[in-house]
């Protein structure tokens, strides 16, 4: 949990706390995987992933590296 001050445009600040995922080569993650795992509650992957790890097989979706891998074996299998 990371708490950040946030300078509000009314004036004042707020703090704004948020869980800090970062992806696994360190920087801040933006994004998570959309991989369907349906053993998981959430019902996808949700591994954090930076804007530069990411890999999207379309709009608005983000896989995981390792996910990103099984994805072209699926393509491949189908192809
Ligand atoms: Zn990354
Ligand atoms: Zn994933």
């Amino acid at each position: 949990m990371t708490c950040t001050p946030v300078r509000l445009p009314a004036g004042g600040t707020a703090i704004i706390c948020t869980t800090t995922r970062r992806c696994k080569c360190g920087r801040r993650a933006t994004l998570l995987c959309d991989w369907k795992v349906p053993t998981k509650k959430s019902g996808t992957c949700d591994a954090p992933i930076c804007a530069r790890c990411t890999t999207s097989p379309a709009p608005d979706k983000d896989l995981c590296p390792k996910h990103a891998a099984e994805f072209k074996t699926w393509k491949a299998a189908r192809a």
